[in-house]
């Protein structure tokens, strides 16, 4: 039996956040508001959606032996995410600085640090965590090579999950693992690169599952997604809502898919499940602080 519904391998940042009148340009110093210290990465937003779900989740990643590798640790474990698999230590925890002015644009600059030093190694060296998950989910912001070894590691039986964000071009043994590959549009062309890519999701999601994997989920923003397999395609449909924040949705809308899917729910059914925790993602502000739990994704 497996000890864990979901295990996310991925990155853990702290997001330093300074909202601004007007963001910098070259050699230009401005003032801005304090400054706000959030738990974020791709990673670490995927655990705390699914055990706030209620997902016996666990987390294999890396965070620096400093007070940002603390404050994550201290909101996963807040949220109930079994942390004996985050690594610490080799560099600093990662962090993205985040300037955001009035009109809600943004400049990020991201320093990987400790994430980028979660390695191969570090994941066959955790193999009895990654074979005792039902689901194994993933994303780009660490090494390319430690999902490579995530894929080879997996138990039998046990499914793999891939958010490519931020997205490179995949080697086959890692699209051939993924079941399914969630992609946004901008990601779907990436991972495409030269191959025809055509203008609809229902295009890409075809010339996707050509590359190898046994599925394709297309996000779509506001308009739900889409789920592509060998059995045909599928339109899910988002809820509506009025969205204040959309930051960290596709992570919450990634850990949801895994977790249902692992419980026995069909492709269709987990996506429209997702889509619900998505868009009580976006009714709040921030990534971590706006997940729902199961009674609110119920509720909505
Ligand atoms: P991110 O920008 O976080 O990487 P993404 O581009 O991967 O996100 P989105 O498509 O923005 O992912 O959002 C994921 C899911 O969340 C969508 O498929 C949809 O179900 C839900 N969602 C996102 N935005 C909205 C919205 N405005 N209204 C309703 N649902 C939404």
């Amino acid at each position: 039996m497996y000890d864990y519904d979901l295990l996310v391998v991925g990155s853990a940042n702290a997001d330093l956040v300074i909202g601004v009148q007007r963001r910098p340009g070259a050699g230009e110093t401005v003032l801005g508001t304090d400054l706000a210290v959030h738990p974020g990465g791709k990673g670490a937003n995927q655990a705390v959606a699914a055990a706030r779900l209620g997902a016996r989740t666990a987390l294999l990643a890396r965070v620096g032996d400093d007070d940002h590798g603390r404050l994550l640790l201290d909101s996963q474990r807040a949220a109930g995410v079994d942390t004996s698999g985050v690594l610490a230590g080799g560099a600093p925890t990662g962090v993205a600085l985040i300037t955001v002015d009035p009109s809600g644009d943004n400049s990020i600059v991201v320093s990987p640090g400790a994430n980028g030093r979660l390695t191969p190694e570090d994941v066959r060296a955790a193999r009895d965590l990654v074979r005792s998950a039902r689901v194994v989910s993933t994303q780009l912001e660490i090494p390319l090579e430690t999902v490579a070894e995530v894929a080879r590691n997996l138990g039998p039986g046990s499914r793999l999950v891939l958010n490519p964000s931020p997205p490179q071009p995949l080697p086959p043994e890692v699209l051939a693992a993924c079941d399914p590959l969630i992609v946004n549009e901008h990601e779907a062309r990436v991972i495409l690169g030269d191959r025809e890519a055509g203008e609809r999701p229902e295009d890409w999601a075809r010339a996707l599952l050509a590359t190898g994997p046994r599925s394709v989920v297309v996000t779509l923003g506001a308009e739900g997604a889409l789920v592509a397999s060998a059995a045909g395609e599928a339109r899910v449909p988002s809820v509506r809502v009025r969205a204040v924040d959309t930051t960290g949705a596709g992570d919450a809308f990634a850990a949801a898919l895994g977790w249902r899917l692992g419980t026995g729910a069909s492709l269709t059914e987990a996506a429209a499940y997702a889509a619900r925790v998505g868009a009580a993602a976006v009714t709040r502000p921030g990534a971590q602080v706006s997940y729902p739990t199961a009674a609110e994704v119920d509720a909505l």
